[in-house]
């Protein structure tokens, strides 16, 4: 498959065309950023890590019926996807409060849930990806009910899926953020990446944080941390 013109370079990826209208090639960079782009870095084989791991999860996720935009990997850092419409819209799913639910409610990192939690953002940089609600969505045209419906369900089964993997991993799945998008038919894929770049992955015997918390909270022991989660997940595929 030949890499075309480069169509997106984003904060962590970029994104080429190929000879098929249909597919696009994702290079996966080592280039690190936090709080909507302010603060940046590089975390050494970070691209490689977080290439392989999204489409080893992915491909365990189609296993389990949900569908993704993953085809092929073809490198290290390279892999083939389904070109989509991106649904505007960064969905967070919670099991355990940290980070901005933490901060905004006021509730201690590390209280687990009765249920998982689902919210939204709308993904705008220039907005700062704000917090909105499935009514505000409908409002601004980000996506359907319907569309909305089914990546609330995928989401949740997601979570179950990943939830119960990392337990097995001896790691604790907090939070995620999913991306989804519309195929040529409309309907509904998964997108984006799975990674300890969109998770919250936290030891389940020490608590120690195994992903970009240590980044964004210079906690330093980045590399090892994402080394850790990847070979924990290689043992246990
Ligand atoms: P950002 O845009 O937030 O800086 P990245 O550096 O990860 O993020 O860039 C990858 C971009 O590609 C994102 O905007 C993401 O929404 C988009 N994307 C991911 N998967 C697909 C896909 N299958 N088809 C089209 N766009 C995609
Ligand atoms: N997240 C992400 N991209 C974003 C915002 C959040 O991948 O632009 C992930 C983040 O890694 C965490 C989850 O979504 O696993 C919830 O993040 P939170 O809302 O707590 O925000 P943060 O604390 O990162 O500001």
């Amino acid at each position: 498959m030949q890499k075309g013109k480069q169509l997106y370079e984003g904060k962590a990826k970029r994104v080429y065309e190929t000879d098929d209208p249909e597919l696009l090639i994702v290079d996966y960079k080592d280039d690190a950023t936090a709080f909507n782009g302010l603060k940046k870095g590089t975390i050494v084989g970070k691209g490689v890590i977080n290439n392989r791991m999204s489409n080893l999860l992915m491909q365990r996720l189609e296993k389990a019926g949900i569908p993704t935009h993953f085809v092929k990997e073809l490198s290290e850092r390279e892999t083939l996807v389904k070109k989509v419409s991106i649904v505007p819209l960064e969905v967070i799913i919670r099991n355990i409060a940290a980070g901005s639910f933490s901060k905004r409610y006021g509730v201690d990192e590390g209280v687990v849930f009765a249920s998982p939690t689902i919210e939204f953002s709308y993904k705008n940089d220039d907005l700062g990806d704000p917090l909105i609600n499935e009514y505000h969505a409908y409002a601004l045209k980000l996506a359907t009910p319907e569309e909305v419906d089914t990546i609330k369900k995928y989401s949740f089964e997601i979570n179950e899926e990943l939830k119960a993997f990392w337990k097995e991993c001896g790691v604790t799945l907090v939070d995620f953020k999913l991306e989804f998008g519309r195929l040529k038919d409309g309907s509904i894929v998964l997108a984006d990446e799975i990674s300890p770049d969109t998770c919250r992955l936290w030891d389940s015997k020490t608590g120690e944080k195994l992903d970009k918390d240590r980044f964004r909270r210079d906690l330093g022991g980045v590399e090892d941390a994402y080394a850790e989660v990847m070979k924990r997940l290689t043992e246990h595929l």
